[in-house]
């Protein structure tokens, strides 16, 4: 038997790899949400979607998608979070809960805060949960199945409004922590940003490479090159958004991480073996606690 929905209309802005996982699992469930709209730009996506049968409500224009929602979650790249909030913001309901899924939180707040209308609430989330791949036909309801969400309350905001997209979140599969904005995207910083500005790196370096190495590269890309590929083949669009809406945090473990390259590159130079070793060591350390942890 299903449980009573926890909101009335669910409005999906964005309907790629998470709108569609969303909206994948909201009807598999049916006690997420009674009516599930989906808003995306192109109308390729949108026909896709309507093929896809994974939401009731089709619609071309943001403004008449959010309309009499009692929940909005952004699923957009967040460089187009503040664009999309100026179209929407005025058809808002009242009591309306403004979620989102952006890989970035301080940005976040700053773009949709002050555009909130009385009486809404705003409660901004991040699934720790992702793959390489993006659009409508990426998504699957498995996808949030024992992964984090990190939710970063507004202080001084609705903690009822937080507590629904909390249970939202676990009725998705996921365990929810809160923290706040800047902890997040210090965290998010060096788990996701940083490693897939070095997998983007390594792979323009190999690119660069002389054309027969290049070729050699590819023929015998085993194990670690093979894994940065993968990263390295997410969407441009969203990872650029990312990457520039998390610039201070990202800069500093970017500085970081050089300072400690150059360390170990120094070590490699001079043969101090045991330094390198010691670092090999933490890598699997690290690899074994993320084992231990459910979340390898
Ligand atoms: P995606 O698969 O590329 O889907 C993006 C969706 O947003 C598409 O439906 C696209 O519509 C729509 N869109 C883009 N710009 C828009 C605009 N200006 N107005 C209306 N719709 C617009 O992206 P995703 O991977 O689901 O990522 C969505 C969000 O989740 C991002 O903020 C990202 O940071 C966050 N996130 C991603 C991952 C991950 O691993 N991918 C993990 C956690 C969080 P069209 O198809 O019509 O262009």
């Amino acid at each position: 038997m299903v449980g009573e929905p926890l909101f009335d209309r669910l409005c999906l802005l964005g309907i790629g790899l998470i709108g569609s996982s969303i909206a994948r699992v909201a009807k598999q469930r049916g006690d997420l949400a009674r009516t599930i709209v989906a808003h995306a730009r192109s109308a390729a996506t949108l026909d896709r979607v309507r093929e896809l049968g994974i939401a009731d409500v089709v619609e071309p224009d943001a403004a008449k998608a959010v309309e009499g929602a009692d929940c909005v979650i952004f699923c957009v790249p967040v460089g187009a979070y503040a664009g999309l909030m100026k179209v929407v913001a005025p058809h808002l309901a009242p009591g309306c809960i403004v979620s989102d899924v952006g890989s970035t939180k301080g940005s976040v707040v700053r773009d949709l805060l002050p555009l909130m209308p009385p009486g809404t609430h705003l409660v901004p989330a991040h699934p720790m949960a992702g793959t390489e791949h993006s659009g409508p036909d990426a998504g699957f309801a498995e996808l949030f199945d024992g992964r984090y969400t990190m939710i970063t309350p507004i202080p001084g905001g609705d903690p009822a409004a937080v507590e629904k997209i909390a249970e939202f979140w676990r009725r998705c599969g996921s365990m929810v922590e809160t923290m706040d904005p800047v902890t997040h995207d210090k965290v998010v910083a060096i788990v996701s940003h940083l490693p897939h500005l070095i997998a983007f790196t390594i792979c323009s370096t190999a690119d660069d490479l002389a054309e027969e190495t290049k070729e050699a590269v590819l023929k015998f890309a085993a194990g670690g090159f093979r894994d940065f590929t993968r990263i390295a083949a997410s969407d441009p669009t969203m990872w650029r958004d990312v990457f520039l809406n998390n610039r201070e945090a990202l800069l500093e473990m970017l500085g970081r991480f050089v300072e400690d390259a150059h360390a170990l590159g120094r070590a490699v130079r001079w043969g101090q073996a045991e330094y390198i070793e010691d670092r090999i060591q933490r890598g699997r350390k690290i690899r074994r606690g993320l084992i231990e942890r459910h979340q390898a």
